[in-house]
């Protein structure tokens, strides 16, 4: 082969390289798209299925970390804030794993004034035994304590947490899906529903 048609073979594979890297992108994209639908579809499903107005509904979203209600929650709080249904929020602690908690719990408090969750729904737990820290093992007993104690103070008719994986696989999120499912199976929480 001379020099023109290896440069000309190198290009084509530099184009091919490209082109399957953004199939590839947008594969991904849509099946996140597709999952995100579903759940929405599925609490739009709640509301109708069992006839209540969504103004009636008190949503209680239950995150680890300051940052987790935007990364991992902030098209379903949004889409909830639309149909009127009232959303609050409980994070499990303020995020202090570079010593940053009181930094990070004011910027969770700015974070849910641009979502549209005032000051006053928004709690913030600073439990030593519940450090953010991806190798603590958070204690899931403790963890349902806090949640269904909440509940039960607000009278929260709908709660959403992260999926079994944790969303992104840290320890801490995947502590608070198993609180909430076993309070789920065993009745203690209304309407629970993990977060896909
Ligand atoms: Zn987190």
């Amino acid at each position: 082969m001379n020099t023109v048609t290896v440069k000309i073979m190198s290009v084509y594979l530099i184009v091919f390289v490209v082109l399957s890297y953004l199939v590839l992108i947008k594969c991904l994209y849509y099946r996140h798209r597709r999952s995100l639908m579903k759940s929405l579809s599925h609490v739009m499903g709640v509301l109708s299925d069992r006839d209540t107005h969504a103004a009636d509904l008190r949503a209680l979203v239950v995150t680890a970390h300051p940052d987790d209600e935007c990364m991992f929650f902030a098209p379903s709080i949004i889409q909830l804030l639309d149909l009127n249904v009232s959303v609050y929020l409980l994070c499990l602690s303020e995020g202090n794993y570079y010593n940053q908690g009181a930094l990070r719990r004011q910027e969770l408090l700015d974070s849910c004034a641009v979502l549209g969750i005032p000051d006053s729904r928004v709690t913030v737990i600073n439990h030593k035994k519940l450090p953010d820290d991806p190798k603590a093992e958070w204690s899931v007993s403790l963890v349902s304590s806090l949640i269904v104690n909440h509940i039960r103070d607000h009278s929260f008719n709908m709660v959403l947490t992260f999926d079994g994986r944790g969303v992104s696989g840290h320890a801490n999120h995947i502590a608070i899906y198993k609180a909430v499912s076993h309070l789920a199976s065993t009745g203690q929480v209304p309407n629970g529903r993990s977060h896909k």
